[in-house]
């Protein structure tokens, strides 16, 4: 379990990867693990889609993560579309395959959900999953949490307040949302200890190798994106593989500051893209580590 992983006493390092769109893109994934697995992450976490319409190909991928890759996996549920039976099924599933650690998330509204199904959801937050979750069964559970505050919080409290409250609920460790500034995360791990939060705390970094991605995953996050990388993706507008370079130092200088200032863990979100997570894994000298 990845809670274990934890106690070493070291940065763990971690990869996230999505399930492909289309079945037949199935063998790319498995070449992607193939690569992420010589750069001996840690663990690997697998998305969930938040209408749980590719809840199969997140439980297929955490299973060849584990029983192929011998890595630990850690598979992503969103409570948002769930009820009581699926949430159930998707856990014995989980089991089955040998995966026992879950990222239990609340999940935003899928575009396709009717305002009545969403007023009606079974789960509001993803504190009432946990909850069922811890009750039922032995897992290791990790949550979410947002070192720039979730969007839809009114204040940098109530998001504290309600993430104490999820922590306590069942949470083993967590994982933050993506951020590209380290002073904002060393507030909030500072603020989150003051409230009694001492789960492990891993540390979200997305790589920006290309001016689309600032565009579209960052903007939906709610990420401030500070002068020095919006300067980056300005200056090498016309040279992507210039900004891609530049991109992998950025979140190489992160993680080594990070790492100086003992964060527990490094969360490289890898956009699947195998070749980013070994140059940044080759340029973090080992001693670092
Ligand atoms: P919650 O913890 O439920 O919090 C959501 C909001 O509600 C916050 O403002 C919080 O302060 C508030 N709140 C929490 N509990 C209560 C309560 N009891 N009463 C009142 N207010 C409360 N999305 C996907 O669809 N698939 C993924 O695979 C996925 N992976 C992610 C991985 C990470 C590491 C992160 C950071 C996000 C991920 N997301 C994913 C996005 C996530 O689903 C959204 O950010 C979603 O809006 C919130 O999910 P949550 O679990 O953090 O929600």
């Amino acid at each position: 379990m990845i809670k274990n992983i934890y106690r070493q006493g070291r940065t763990i390092f971690s990869f996230e990867v999505f399930p492909p769109k289309k079945e037949e893109e199935f063998n790319d994934i498995y070449n992607t693990l193939n690569k992420l697995k010589t750069l001996n992450p840690d663990f690997i976490s697998v998305t969930y889609g938040a209408g749980g319409s590719n809840s199969k190909k997140t439980a297929a991928i955490a299973s060849y993560i584990k029983n192929s890759c011998d890595i630990e996996p850690i598979a992503h549920l969103t409570a948002v579309a769930m009820d009581e039976a699926f949430l159930t099924d998707f856990i014995n599933e989980l089991k089955e395959k040998g995966v026992s650690n879950v990222l239990a998330l609340r999940g935003d509204r899928p575009k396709d959900m009717s305002d009545e199904a969403y007023a009606n959801r079974r789960f509001l937050h993803a504190e009432d999953i946990i909850r069922i979750i811890r009750r039922e069964s032995d897992i290791c559970i990790a949550g979410a949490c947002y070192p720039e505050i979730h969007p839809e919080s009114e204040s940098r409290e109530s998001d504290l307040y309600y993430l104490k409250q999820k922590v306590d609920t069942g949470v083993d460790f967590l994982i933050t949302q993506m951020f590209f500034n380290n002073h904002k995360f060393y507030k909030f791990r500072e603020l989150a200890e003051k409230k009694g939060i001492h789960v492990p705390i891993s540390a979200g970094i997305m790589p920006i190798t290309s001016a689309k991605q600032l565009g579209t995953s960052v903007t939906l996050s709610g990420t401030s994106v500070p002068g020095e990388l919006s300067s980056l993706v300005a200056k090498y507008a016309d040279a992507p593989e210039d900004l891609r370079k530049a991109g992998i130092e950025y979140a190489v200088k992160q993680i080594e500051d990070l790492i100086a200032n003992t964060v527990d863990g490094i969360h490289i979100y890898t956009m699947n893209k195998a070749d980013t997570a070994k140059e940044i894994m080759e340029q973090l000298s080992i001693s670092k580590i």
